[in-house]
């Protein structure tokens, strides 16, 4: 990766730590579409987010989370609330097996930007162990409370 791509996407993970797209309070039990919920923490550093996930009529998902934590925690569930309000569950799944696959190639695949959008910033945090579990947080508590969700609708 050139310098020059390094410091376009050290800044779009600075951006999104700080514009925090989703941020904002969990509707809980006033959710109208089936939703789910997940808590995780990041001991290591200390990071946290509580995210919410529910399932529009238009075939979307909400995503609204709570937490705090390092800049690359709090960027990463930006990115994927920014993310998923484009994308349907298909994609979204989709986007989060490829976002996971780059996490744990330690600085070796090219990230697909068409696909990842702003998460193809993570590439270079993929090359510092310590730092994965910070920008997988957030992925981990949306395919946990997104799977509720989805099992809400079956019941
Ligand atoms: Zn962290």
């Amino acid at each position: 990766m050139s310098t020059q791509m390094q410091q376009l996407y050290q800044q779009v993970i600075l951006d999104h730590s700080r514009s925090r797209i989703g941020n904002q309070a969990l509707l809980r039990d006033d959710a109208t579409g089936a939703h789910g919920f997940s808590h995780q923490v990041n001991p290591t550093c200390g990071d946290e987010i509580e995210l919410e996930t529910e399932l529009l009529d238009d075939g979307t998902i909400a995503v609204r989370w709570t937490g705090d934590g390092c800049s690359i925690s709090m960027a990463s569930a930006s990115v994927l609330s920014e993310l998923a309000t484009e994308a349907s569950v298909a994609d979204m799944l989709d986007i989060e097996a490829k976002f996971h696959e780059l996490m744990h190639s330690r600085g070796t695949l090219e990230a697909d930007e068409e696909i990842l959008g702003d998460a193809a910033a993570f590439t270079g945090v993929s090359k510092f162990p310590a730092r994965i579990k910070c920008a997988l947080l957030s992925w981990v508590a949306f395919k946990d409370a997104l799977n509720q969700a989805q099992t809400s609708l079956e019941e």
